[in-house]
């Protein structure tokens, strides 16, 4: 019992001498942990960003080991609402960015704000551990370090869901999961099948539209498919002005809409969709249809099993096929803490306002969710939000407390009446406008500030 009580004062001196001043630890120089770091420097808060690659950017930058990034993504958020406060994107910029010039933006983003001088790049967190009230983070160079607070912004797009195909040990052509796939070169002269409808599977598929012998696209349930453009405007932008009307109204009207602009899709043999508009992460594409109605893809149901050289789909048909894209997503992750420290549901981290841990207080993360919209304003706000808390926490300010007792006892949905599917994907979705509704709510209640044009200009960010 001495020798404990001796290691854990031992433990405390050694963490107190590491620690200097009452650092925080941000994991990965992505969109999420970038837009993290310029909120702490802003409001003085010490901290140290760990990222393993050689530079900032997240998935955007291509050459990041295990990018799901390929060579023609383009933003599906418009440039106008997916931009970090005060930094709006270059004004030659097009409506939807090419993930080149996404990358340029966080670099020159990273640059304004004095961001580099913080982050250890080509290092990467290896684990995080309790030590006392505090977080041991053991770094890829084998150094320990002792953190007040940890945010986990390492992405959700790191670990593959890779099915396992009935057959697929028999099949002669090529498997592969999506975030392999680079670029069209891969598929010339080869017949090849993406598995999956999302974003990135439907842009797959129109690459292979053009660069392959011929391109298949097996689906799964009907999706509602966004035209990036409405009335000649970004989609976001044209739904952005009637955020005053009720979600039930909105589904209602823009879905009536949308049959009548984009048409019946089953008679491109896609499945009429089994879900009201926006009850799943919107597909915005309007490259698919072009394709699908000029023969260029051919839609196909689920997959039965794999034989030698041919896939055979659910409805009996059967197709000689090459090189099979699995656009099947991503298992979320936080792989260098013990799953004892993040409550898990459904393959989700169970957050307040999908940020907070409800049992570690100085634990966060931030990126973990996904939206009907451009994240960015969003992780902005987020990232306000935690830093408002640990400033509260660091002065001793009461609002700290009573927002303590939401971080274990509020549960709101925020969904605004939505109701998403179930499944694993849609049990931290959130709809924007009500998340930020409750969130402003909160934050009102607690006194912290919103954040304010202008704030951010370099002037007014000092140094930590
Ligand atoms: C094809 C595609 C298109 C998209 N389009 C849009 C869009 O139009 N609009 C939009 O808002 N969002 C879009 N997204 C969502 C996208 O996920 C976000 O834009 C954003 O990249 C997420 O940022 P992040 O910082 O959370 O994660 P990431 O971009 O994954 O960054 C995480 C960082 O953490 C680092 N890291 C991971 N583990 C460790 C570790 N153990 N130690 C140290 N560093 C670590 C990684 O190297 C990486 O740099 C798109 C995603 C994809 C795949």
């Amino acid at each position: 019992m001495i020798a404990k009580v001796k290691n854990m004062i031992n433990a405390h001196i050694l963490g107190v001498e590491k620690m200097g001043t009452a650092k925080y630890c941000i994991v990965g120089g992505g969109p999420a942990g970038l837009s993290m770091a310029r909120s702490l420097k802003a409001r003085g808060i010490p901290f140290d960003v760990i990222e393993r690659h050689k530079d900032v950017g997240g998935i955007w930058d291509m050459e990041n080991p295990g990018s799901p990034m390929y060579a023609s993504a383009h933003f599906i958020s418009s440039k106008y609402l997916s931009n970090y406060a005060d930094f709006p994107m270059p004004e030659e910029y097009p409506d939807y960015p090419s993930n080149q010039q996404i990358l340029a933006y966080h670099r020159s983003f990273a640059k304004e704000f004095g961001l580099y001088e913080h982050i250890q790049f080509q290092t990467a967190v290896k684990s995080i551990t309790q030590s006392g009230e505090k977080w041991e983070v053991t770094l890829s160079t084998g150094e320990k370090r002792i953190y007040e607070g940890v945010i986990c912004a390492s992405g959700i797009t790191w670990s593959p869901n890779r099915p396992k195909l009935e057959g697929e040990e028999n099949f002669k052509g090529k498997i592969i999961h999506s975030v392999s796939y680079k670029d069209s070169e891969s598929f010339k002269d080869k017949r090849v099948l993406v598995v999956g409808a999302g974003n990135s599977g439907c842009d797959i598929a129109c690459d292979a539209a053009f660069a392959s012998q011929k391109a298949f696209i097996s689906v799964r349930r009907g999706y509602h498919f966004i035209p990036k453009h409405i009335l000649g405007q970004p989609a976001d932008v044209f739904g952005d002005g009637a955020h005053w009307i009720p979600n039930w109204f909105s589904q209602l009207i823009l879905g009536f809409v949308l049959r009548i602009l984009v048409g019946d899709l089953r008679k491109v043999g896609l499945p009429k969709p089994d879900h009201k508009l926006f009850e799943t992460h919107p597909i915005i594409n309007d490259q698919l249809i072009h394709y699908l109605r000029h023969g260029d893809i051919i839609a196909k149901p689920d997959i039965q099993k794999l034989e030698e050289n041919e896939v055979v789909f659910k409805d009996g048909t059967r197709e000689k096929i090459d090189l099979i894209v699995l656009a099947t997503g991503y298992h979320w992750a936080i792989p260098y803490m013990d799953t004892k420290y993040f409550e898990w549901k459904n393959g989700r981290p169970e957050l307040y306002l999908t940020l907070f841990n409800r049992k570690y207080k100085n634990l966060f993360a931030l990126g973990y969710m996904e939206t009907d919209g451009g994240a960015y304003k969003m992780f902005d706000e987020m990232a306000n939000l935690i830093a408002s808390y640990i400033d509260a926490k660091r002065k001793q300010d009461p609002s700290s407390q009573k927002f303590d007792q939401l971080i274990e006892k509020d549960f709101p949905l925020l969904n605004g009446g939505i109701k998403y599917l179930n499944t694993g994907r849609h049990s931290v979705y959130v709809n924007q406008v009500a998340y930020k509704q409750y969130r402003s709510k909160v934050q009102k209640k607690m006194g912290w500030p919103e954040i304010k044009s202008g704030q951010f200009q370099r002037s007014k960010i000092g140094s930590v």
